[in-house]
């Protein structure tokens, strides 16, 4: 949809709040839609969770097919479809390339922009939004709602420093303002330093907001190493592996990291949501790692059968199994002693070697956040039920997945998907009357 909503004398007036890739991608719809648009951020500077993204190569969405693509999300997978119907991987290249900026396939099917960073993109982004007619407002942090005339949203911020005329302009002076529609993407609560800590929360539980609890997602855990393993090994890759919650479950193949107090990285983190709430309910959980996936237990039990004769163990595992550096240590912190004296039992744990985990690593810490709004507070155009003309996006609603583009595409399609919900909305409730949008 382009231009003025049909039926409206007066540019509807909608605040945006979160400048994260939801919240812009809401504000660009909303603008494409002939609304009047101000953008609202606690930070000094829109988009950089997205930034950082873009520091270790910004994996900006997925090539698999649709139906794949949507299996990633677990049970939200059904609520999010339409969405992702509306503006799925093809969409959001084609949104890229209208920026003026090429996309590739990686080699694992993973999509990034050309150069991989994120900087040319959102500077792009931002000079488009600009021309728009969008008004940035920075360091304005919503707090909260105040009452209002039927049919607006009236927002309080918290008081700032600086920047006059715009807190006078902008009502974030401690005063509300009202809006004829709000669109919230306030996002996770994980880096907080970024800007998305997830202080909305509460603010939204007060409102009757049905809420799930913030937790972590695509996050490492604790395993409680030893010292002597902490200390030689922390940092280090484990490469060709492959891991699961369950020893008798096919295991996913992949890669992590050994970290000072446990592990990280994408293998851990596609796992994460079954270790975290196993964790949860039970105290601890197990990561089963096959060490050597492409060897059957069989051939790895006959090869450890082998007479080792003056060999010390350490060298019979180099030698019949190509075993040493990380994955050797972990053998030897992971399995309990007596493992070793029984080849079918050690060839057990080279194939399912259980590491112990017994906490997630701190919400700040992960890459995202599982949590938040859940799909019963919302309508099927993502606005509160309770809260007629506020709507939700990103990450802050209560979705998850894992690191692959994933996690941005479905903040990306949420934004335009709430915008929609919002004109459409708008639409319904008619003429904006003189004065309102003052
Ligand atoms: C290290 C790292 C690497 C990542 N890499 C990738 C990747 O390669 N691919 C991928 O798909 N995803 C990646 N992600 C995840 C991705 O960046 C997020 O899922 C995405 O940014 C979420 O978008 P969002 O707009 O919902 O929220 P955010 O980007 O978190 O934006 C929310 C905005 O709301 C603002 N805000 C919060 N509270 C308030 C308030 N009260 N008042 C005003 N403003 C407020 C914040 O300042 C922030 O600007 C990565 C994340 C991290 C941490």
């Amino acid at each position: 949809m382009t231009g003025q909503p049909a039926g409206t004398a007066l540019p509807r007036r909608v605040a945006v709040v979160g400048g994260g890739p939801a919240g812009l991608m809401a504000a660009e719809r909303l603008a494409d839609g002939g609304c009047t648009v101000d953008l609202f951020d606690a930070m000094p500077s829109v988009g950089r969770k997205f930034l950082l993204a873009g520091k270790g190569g910004l994996n900006i969405t997925h090539s698999e097919p649709a139906e794949r693509f949507g299996d990633r999300f677990g049970a939200a997978g059904d609520w999010l479809a339409p969405m992702l119907a509306g503006f799925g991987p093809a969409e959001l290249r084609a949104w890229v390339h209208g920026l003026g900026i090429d996309t590739f396939v990686g080699t694992s099917g993973r999509v990034f922009p050309e150069h991989m960073k994120a900087a040319p993109l959102l500077r792009a982004w931002l000079h488009r939004l600009r021309a728009q007619g969008i008004r940035f407002h920075m360091r304005a942090r919503w707090s909260g709602f105040a009452p209002a005339p039927t049919g607006e949203v009236a927002l309080c911020f918290d008081a700032r420093s600086g920047d006059e005329p715009l807190r006078h302009e902008a009502g974030v002076d401690g005063h509300p303002r009202s809006f004829d529609a709000v669109v919230l993407a306030l996002g996770g609560a994980s880096w907080p330093q970024l800007g998305s800590d997830g202080r909305w929360w509460p603010v939204l539980q007060d409102q009757g907001v049905a809420l799930a609890p913030l937790v972590p997602a695509n996050c490492g855990f604790d395993a409680g190493w030893s010292e002597h393993f902490a200390t030689r090994f922390a940092g280090a890759a484990v490469k060709s592996v492959a891991a699961g919650v369950q020893p008798d479950a096919a295991p996913r193949q992949g890669e992590f990291v050994v970290t000072a107090t446990g592990v990280e990285g994408s293998l851990v983190y596609t796992l994460a949501p079954e270790l975290r709430d196993r964790i949860a309910r039970e105290g601890m959980a197990f990561l089963f790692l096959d060490l050597l996936p492409d060897r059957s237990l069989a051939r790895v039990s006959d090869e450890l059968s082998r007479p080792r004769g003056g060999r010390s163990m350490s060298n019979h595992l180099r030698v019949r199994l190509g075993l040493t550096g990380v994955k050797a240590a972990l053998l030897r912190e992971c399995a309990a002693p007596t493992v070793f004296d029984d080849p079918a039992q050690l060839a057990g744990a080279v194939k399912a070697l259980p590491v112990r985990l017994f906490a997630a690593r701190p919400i700040a810490e992960a890459i995202s956040t599982a949590g938040g709004v859940t799909r019963e507070a919302t309508d099927s155009h993502l606005m509160l039920r309770g809260l007629p003309g506020v709507f939700c996006a990103g990450e802050m609603l209560d979705w998850e997945a894992p690191t692959g583009g994933y996690l941005l595409t479905a903040s990306l399609a949420s934004g335009r998907a709430a915008a929609a919900g919002v004109l459409g909305w708008l639409q319904a409730q008619g003429p904006a009357a003189q004065g309102s949008a003052a």
